[in-house]
């Protein structure tokens, strides 16, 4: 198949961490890549500066009060302007668009990755819930569409760089590499007084809130466990996790000969956007280089499922199945929101996850309305919750 002259692309979630990342990769490669479409939920001014530079399209702003005030201002540009979570599932399906970048967090980027896998359109995949909620249909569809993920986030990156022309070979095991967070080390009575202040300071990545709480409370790395047994149609017994506090090696696949193969550099997710972007071409960039002598150790540990409940929680929702990562998925987002509001306290997130797996009603094959359902009844368990 003949590669067109530039690739088109649809960038959901551009006023976010991953978002600005991927616009600095367009940025510098822009005889390669053309933007179709920018979206965002609140931050009405950066997207219209993100537009007026990068003259897509189409724009979408989530929050629909501020539509009028997008229109306005790029009234002398020729781009279309939409608003609302419909509207982003429809710009999803433009003939133009070469390939999706699915960087909105959270359960609300299900469904316009999902209309743009229905629309055949390959996904560069940052929002990693869309596959922890709904991996078996979202999977499926993508089988049925010939559609690709190619994953964004970094330890998932690694093992698809490591599987290249290994796609034959059978997995033993794989081994995700986790930071260990800002409380590294740290015991369960000393998290109980940790403020928000202190979990958003990641010692190695600059993320956005969720995914930053996720790290320090290490359910970042329970949603990666349940991702990548989605991505490379793994068992959970097949996966691993290991504390790398560098962040240097970011994540290792064994094959079954015993020969394990890991993926290195400076921790930099634009490595990550632009390897998705461009598979299987591996493009030049300027990103700064790794050195082995700034590194003399790269350590290794386990992770304290004690002081961090969350892996634990996230083996078990895989083993049950069904709709059960999808409840603590939306306890997961609840209870991390309300950290961020003050409203509970940081070992509480994790109870408040287990709590709601206890409540919540189990469906063995759900669809994708029950999955709606799901989301929302325990959104509304785990915000009664935060409240007691
Ligand atoms: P962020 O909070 O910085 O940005 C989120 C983006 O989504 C923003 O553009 C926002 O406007 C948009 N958005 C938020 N809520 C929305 C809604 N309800 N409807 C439509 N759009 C909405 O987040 P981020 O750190 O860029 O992370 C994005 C995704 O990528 C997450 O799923 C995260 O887990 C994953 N990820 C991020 C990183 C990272 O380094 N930031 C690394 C790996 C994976
Ligand atoms: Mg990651």
């Amino acid at each position: 198949m003949t590669q067109p002259a530039k690739k088109n692309i649809a960038i959901l979630g551009s006023t976010g961490s991953i978002g600005k990342q991927a616009l600095d990769i367009v940025r510098a490669n822009t005889d390669k890549l053309q933007v179709e479409v920018l979206t965002a939920q609140n931050n009405a001014d950066l997207l219209i500066q993100q537009a007026i530079e990068f003259s897509p399209n189409a724009v979408v702003v989530g929050e629909e009060s501020k539509y009028g005030y997008v229109k306005d201002a790029l009234q002398k540009h020729d781009i279309k302007v939409y608003a609302g979570a419909d509207a982003l599932c429809q710009v999803v399906q433009m003939e133009s668009i070469h390939i999706v970048l699915a960087a909105i967090v959270g359960f609300a980027g299900l469904r316009s990755t999902m209309a743009a896998i229905e629309a055949g359109k390959h996904i560069a995949l940052a929002n990693k819930e869309t596959l922890v909620v709904a991996g078996a249909l979202v999977t499926e569809a993508a089988k049925t569409k010939g559609v690709n993920i190619y994953p964004v986030d970094s330890e998932h990156s690694a093992i698809f760089q490591c599987l290249a022309g290994e796609f034959h070979n059978k997995i033993e095991k794989i081994i995700l590499t986790a930071s260990g967070g800002p409380f590294r080390g740290k015991d369960k009575k000393y998290l109980e007084h940790v403020r928000k202040e202190d979990a958003l300071k990641h010692p190695n990545w600059n993320m956005g809130a969720k995914i930053t709480i996720d790290s320090a409370t290490m359910m970042n790395k329970g949603l990666e466990i349940i991702e990548a047994a989605w991505l490379f149609a793994l068992t959970p017994k097949q996966i691993e996790v290991v504390i790398h506090p560098q962040s240097i090696i970011h994540s290792l696949v064994q094959f079954e000969d015993g020969s394990i193969k890991a993926q290195m550099g400076l921790p930099d997710m634009k490595l990550p956007i632009q390897y998705a972007l461009f598979y299987p071409q591996r493009i030049a960039s300027s990103f700064k280089r790794f050195d082995f002598t700034s590194y003399p150790s790269l350590t290794f540990e386990n992770p304290d499922m004690q002081a961090f409940p969350s892996i634990q929680l996230a083996y078990q929702a895989m083993e049950k199945g069904g709709n059960m990562p999808c409840i603590l998925n939306a306890a997961n987002e609840i209870a991390v929101n309300a950290f961020l509001k003050d409203e509970i306290g940081f070992t509480e997130i994790p109870s408040i996850v287990e709590k709601c797996m206890g409540k919540g009603q189990f469906i063995a094959k759900p669809t994708i309305s029950d999955y709606m359902e799901s989301d929302m009844e325990t959104r509304a368990i785990a915000t009664a919750l935060c409240q007691k």
